[in-house]
């Protein structure tokens, strides 16, 4: 790693630019079953073993009644419950801003799961437009490694005023 040194951008207030980097262990313990599955193009959320509530997220234990879960896996379609559109984020995303953020609903799932959206423009994007969960080629094993596009490849216009 080259040092490249600090910058002063602004002095008043005193606003500087460093480098960054570190290299570090995590460890997903139980939520280990939701980034495998995401390698292998499933989305793994949550079902309550007592009461049947289905998360979107991995989740060890139900908030509705305490009981632990189970995995379930999701279905890979969904609609757009919201969304925003990001100009600015972390470094993993600088390069796509904007980009759009949403909120996935499913069939049979009582929350929802955020992600990216991709292959749409950010004004194009409406709630309850269909979309298709598509995964990485070659798994990170992070959360960016799966994204929706629309299931359609034509979404369809919004009405007209
Ligand atoms: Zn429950």
């Amino acid at each position: 790693m080259a040092e490249k040194g600090t910058v002063v951008l602004g002095v008043d207030p005193l606003v500087i630019q460093d480098h960054y980097e570190i290299d570090y262990r995590h460890s997903y313990a139980e939520d280990s079953p939701f980034f495998v599955g995401l390698s292998k193009g499933k989305l793994l959320g949550s079902r309550c073993t007592k009461c049947g509530y289905v998360y979107a997220t991995p989740r060890s234990h139900c908030m509705e009644c305490g009981a632990p879960t189970a995995w379930h896996e999701l279905p890979l379609r969904g609609s757009i419950h919201t969304f925003t559109t990001c100009h600015y984020g972390g470094e993993a995303f600088l390069k796509e801003t904007p980009f759009t953020l949403i909120l996935v609903e499913f069939d049979g799932a009582n929350t929802l799961f955020l992600s990216r959206l991709k292959g749409i423009k950010p004004e194009a994007v409406r709630i309850g437009l269909p979309v298709a969960a598509r995964f990485a080629k070659m798994p990170s094993f992070k959360v960016t490694d799966v994204w929706f596009e629309p299931a359609d490849p034509h979404p369809p216009l919004p009405p007209a005023p």
